[in-house]
């Protein structure tokens, strides 16, 4: 049997790869520190797990979902967008239930793409967004994210007969992997670029609620008039550590919500009608006390690490977003080669920064999913194998 060409030139996923490789030093006895994938290690708050147990008790719940999701999904969804961001949306028409950003992600450049089309991708960035780019046949356009411009990619770099092919840009901040964040004023540029070239601007804000010292991130419909052309991502994964229950929301241009509905009701019938629903009670017992308590844990996680890794000639400032530190590699040695070291010599799985585009090379990707101290193990060990940045 022959194989579809549009998966030839589909790299394998790398999660699924640096799994593959940890397993094999796990079956040999190693006492492995796995820094690599971005799942919280801590469990759903209590509240959600037991709304789950009485809302899977209801047999209306044991048949097919609504499509775009339950009317008390998408009304939680939009109540908690007036309360977080200030941001209005109409629950019948801007919000659409997803089985997980990602599959949202995936399934938003279906509905937009056609052969040829550009989409304008950070890089380095969340590999679904190139991905599905190039199974659509569209055609990715690389835009750089680089320290001296704080990680947000230079829209004004944009070739005009680019911006004009192009029909969506995908940004993401709080961001991964680089774990820079974003202000207001960069959105609202992100905003005129989309509505003078016609694009839908997706905003991929999957750790809104991951944030440190102080630093409150933004919803992108924050932005005046941000709806004419932005979708915004909201999931539940990463701040209520429910990465397993896959459940997320699309919300934003009405547009858009109705286009990715025709794909996701050729595709898929929804999420569980009773994950639905202990999603939208995560809102109703204080998420914003959750969030605080589960950013402390991060501050301290990442303060043990960055502080552990300047000792050893490093000078990281500290992070204000997400669970990444996204760690530049010592002059000329590889991503890939820095990762080998840390994962041969010392134990460590951490993430190759070019896995995440041609400009993550350069860097590696640490997740803080362990306790403090396994990180300080981890650290103390990179140091015992004689790693420093020099
Ligand atoms: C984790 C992650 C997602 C996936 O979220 P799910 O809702 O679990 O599918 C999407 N985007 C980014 C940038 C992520 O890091």
């Amino acid at each position: 049997m022959r194989r579809a060409k549009r998966i030839a030139s589909i790299p394998p996923y790398i999660f699924a790869q640096m799994d593959q490789r940890k397993q094999e030093l796990l079956a040999k006895g190693v006492d492995v520190i796995a820094l690599g994938v971005g799942d919280p290690d801590q469990p759903t708050p209590d509240w959600i797990v037991e709304e789950m147990g009485r809302a899977i008790k209801k047999p209306a719940y044991h048949r097919y979902p609504d499509y775009q999701g339950a009317a008390f999904y998408r009304r939680a969804m939009a109540d908690w967008y007036r309360r977080r961001f200030q941001a209005e949306l109409d629950p019948n028409r801007e919000v659409v239930a997803l089985i997980g950003s990602k599959e949202g992600l995936a399934h938003l450049i279906w509905a937009f793409v056609d052969p040829g089309d550009v989409v304008l991708i950070p890089d380095p960035a969340y590999p679904v967004y190139r991905t599905h780019t190039l199974l659509a046949g569209g055609d990715p356009y690389l835009m750089p994210l680089l320290p001296e411009n704080d990680f947000l990619p230079d829209l004004d770099a944009i070739p005009e007969d680019v911006a004009r092919r192009a029909k969506i840009l995908f940004i993401n901040y709080p961001n991964n992997p680089t774990s820079a964040v974003a202000d207001l004023d960069f959105f609202r540029r992100a905003v005129d670029f989309a509505r003078r070239h016609d694009i839908l601007l997706c905003h991929d804000n999957a750790y809104a609620e991951m944030t440190f010292d102080g630093y409150v991130a933004p919803s992108i419909l924050a932005v005046d008039g941000a709806k004419d052309v932005a979708v915004e991502f909201y999931s539940f994964s990463k701040p209520f550590n429910m990465t397993g229950w896959r459940i997320a929301a699309m919300v934003g241009n009405a547009d858009a919500v109705s286009a990715l509905g025709i794909i996701k009701t050729n595709t898929d019938s929804g999420q569980f009608t009773a994950v639905q629903e202990a999603a939208a009670a995560a809102f109703d017992h204080d998420p914003a006390a959750f969030f605080a308590k589960m950013n402390r844990l991060y501050t301290g996680r990442r303060d043990v690490f960055i502080d552990g890794m300047n000792a050893l000639g490093w000078q990281m400032e500290k992070t204000k977003g997400t669970f990444y530190v996204w760690v530049p590699i010592p002059p000329g040695q590889t991503s890939g080669g820095f990762s080998q070291v840390c994962l041969d010599k010392a134990g460590v799985v951490v993430t190759p920064g070019v896995a995440y585009g041609p400009h993550g090379e350069g860097f590696v990707r640490v997740a803080l999913t362990v306790d403090e101290k396994r990180l300080k193990e981890a650290v103390d060990r990179l140091e015992a194998a004689g790693v420093r940045y020099r």
